[in-house]
């Protein structure tokens, strides 16, 4: 199993109803070899065109985010825990997410990262859960993190607000500012 092999699983997956609308699938892209992955909700209406994760009005603010701190999109991983789009940007349904997130798992066991940065509430919740963390509200858990140790793997975990959520709500941006600098220090 490999990075390419998922994508095509995933190119191929008609195990929802997102696959009738969609133009593309968006797998993820990125550093094979990341050491962080971001991990966001699902494509929107950019990235769904392009099979892109991230190339929109959000996608810009989180490679501005990024680039605040000095990390390039070729050095991490990004993808959704939904591989397509769902109509008119709808919250993704917890169906779609329990069919979906088994690609997530193939990436995340294939990369092996030591960071996981949850964007927005839909991949914290699913990524609490995953690693039997506390759930918590996104309000309450963004800017911390979790070190989990698995039998394979020593991981932090940290939840953030998702990009999207300084378009409607400017003030959000200084905490997704203040959380990517305490990133910036805990991977030094
Ligand atoms: N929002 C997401 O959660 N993912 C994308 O890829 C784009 C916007």
């Amino acid at each position: 199993m490999n990075l390419e092999s998922i994508s095509e699983e995933i190119k191929n997956c008609k195990k929802c109803e997102l696959f009738k609308k969609r133009n593309n699938t968006v797998p993820g892209k990125g550093n094979p070899k990341a050491k962080i992955m971001f991990i966001g909700e699902a494509p929107g209406k950019n990235e769904d065109l392009q099979g892109i994760p991230f190339i929109g009005r959000a996608g810009d603010i989180l490679s501005e985010l990024l680039e605040e701190i000095n990390l390039k999109r070729e050095d991490i991983f990004i993808t959704n825990i939904v591989k397509c789009r769902p109509p008119n940007n709808r919250d993704p349904t917890p169906e779609e997410i329990k069919t979906c997130a088994p690609f997530l798992e193939k990436q995340i066991q294939v990369i092996k990262p030591k960071v996981i940065i949850t964007l927005g509430r839909f991949a914290m919740n699913y990524i609490l859960k995953k690693y039997n963390l506390p759930e918590k509200s996104i309000t309450q858990a963004h800017g911390e993190h979790y070190q989990v140790n698995t039998l394979e793997n020593n991981l932090l975990i940290m939840p953030m607000y998702h990009p999207a959520a300084t378009i409607y709500n400017p003030s959000k941006i200084n905490d997704l500012k203040t959380d990517f600098k305490k990133l910036q220090k805990l991977i030094k």
